[in-house]
């Protein structure tokens, strides 16, 4: 996990502590992932508890207002009504914020991962000092906050996709080339704006690798490779995020594939970036004046899908070559990873039409694979919403899997006890 701060001083957990966390969050997870309705029969029957336990934790969700009674289901062989468990309406909210190179974006998830609001604002960031760009973000922070506040519902946290590495061991952005930032302390600087709850910091492959909910839930392993101004990618084995020892794991835009090929941002020569990065396939299909990268990411990327829809010859075969470029790469990480997934996000899920084919095409050639079929080459879900999606989504995981600390912050003690007032929502942050 990225580093999310511990939403409330509990101690060092006791093992009664730990099987009681354990079951509180399989518990949840039950409801979250029960289709919205699910009896505590049901829960006790998937999860393998007694009925009476299973009763104990449902109350104690109920009381921290994570699920609520929506009525019963059909009737018991006993013949009575069992009682139905679903996310509560009242439930919190998690905050997901995207700082990308020429956009801001913010999504609020609920318990259930479903969206709940969501705004990007485009501006390029090139050039701008943190300070004004994290003002932004901290406006639309609240102004995300202020839609919500006056349904009751909490903010269980908050997490920031950035388009560079980050150090987990602080909440630092070491770098973020294509920003021209280096050695930030944003969680820090957006704390100091006011940013309310706790805050997790990662970058925006990751993040946007954890928006593919089905692929998570079902426990795949996949390489989601990003497109944005440059390119990066998030590891996910079965259903983890890797991220590596340092938190720096797949910066696959900084592969080289040319030794001496053109300098790339992060000073490097021949990264992958250089090839199958925004600037580069710009170049490929003969859009290189300079004003047209001040156009921004998104209306470059249509201009281009325009043209490859027009079936204009010299823009299909730029984008079949960079789809080749990037399949050599990713035939490189699929070898050393051992999975059987890749999912093309960013603007190579705009333009997958005619690069996936490449991608699948060099993947199938290059893989060391005996008596397997190819691995699968599949489009994103989402579109420029993934990374503030994703990092959403992340706290909502967080909290799924350690209830505990949020029934603390929601109900005054970690025992169950009688339920305290909590601090809402505020529209003013
Ligand atoms: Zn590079």
């Amino acid at each position: 996990m990225p580093v999310l701060e511990k939403l409330s001083g509990v101690g060092p957990p006791s093992r009664t502590d730990d099987q009681r966390r354990r079951n509180l969050s399989e518990t949840l997870r039950c409801v979250v992932q029960g289709s919205g309705k699910i009896s505590r029969a049901a829960i006790a029957a998937r999860t393998g508890l007694n009925r009476s336990t299973v009763g104990r934790l449902a109350d104690e969700l109920v009381g921290g207002e994570l699920i609520h009674e929506v009525g019963t289901a059909a009737p018991t062989r006993a013949g009575r009504p069992a009682r139905v468990l679903a996310v509560s309406p009242r439930g919190p909210v998690a905050l997901g914020l995207d700082v990308n190179v020429d956009y801001v974006a913010a999504c609020l998830v609920d318990l259930a991962g479903d969206i709940r609001y969501e705004h990007v604002i485009a501006q390029d960031q090139r050039g701008r000092p943190m300070a004004d760009v994290l003002n932004r973000v901290n406006h639309l922070a609240r102004d995300a906050l202020r839609a919500v506040a006056g349904n009751g519902r909490a903010l269980c946290g908050t997490a920031v996709a950035v388009p560079g590495l980050v150090d987990l061991t602080g909440g630092v952005l070491a770098t973020a080339p294509n920003l021209g930032w280096h050695d930030l302390d944003v969680v820090q600087a957006l704390r100091r704006q006011g940013m309310p709850g706790p805050i997790a910091l990662d970058n925006e492959s990751n993040y946007a690798a954890l928006s593919e909910e089905e692929l998570l839930r079902d426990g795949e392993s996949f390489l989601y490779v990003n497109g944005q101004f440059g390119v990066g990618a998030g590891i996910v084995i079965e259903g983890r995020l890797h991220r590596g020892q340092h938190g720096w794991s797949g910066e696959i835009g900084h592969t080289i594939v040319v030794p001496d090929g053109p300098r790339c941002a992060c000073g490097r020569c021949g990264c992958l970036e250089t090839y199958a990065g925004h600037a580069a396939i710009l170049r490929a299909v003969g859009v290189s004046h300079p004003a047209s990268t001040s156009l921004g990411l998104r209306p470059t990327v249509c201009l281009i899908r325009e043209r490859a829809e027009r079936g204009d010859a010299t823009t299909i075969e730029a984008l079949r070559h960079t789809g080749s470029v990037i399949g050599i790469v990713v035939a490189g990480c699929l070898n050393i990873l051992d999975v059987d997934r890749v999912v093309l996000g960013g603007i190579y899920r705009d333009l997958s039409p005619w690069i996936a084919p490449a991608v699948g095409k060099e993947v199938a050639s290059r893989l060391c694979r005996v008596g397997r079929p190819s691995p699968v080459v599949k489009v994103a879900c989402h579109g420029p919403q993934a990374p503030a999606l994703g990092a959403a989504r992340s706290v909502v995981r967080g909290l799924v899997q350690d209830p505990v600390a949020w029934l603390a912050r929601a109900t005054g003690t970690h025992r169950p006890g009688p339920r305290r007032a909590r601090q809402r929502v505020a529209g003013s942050g």
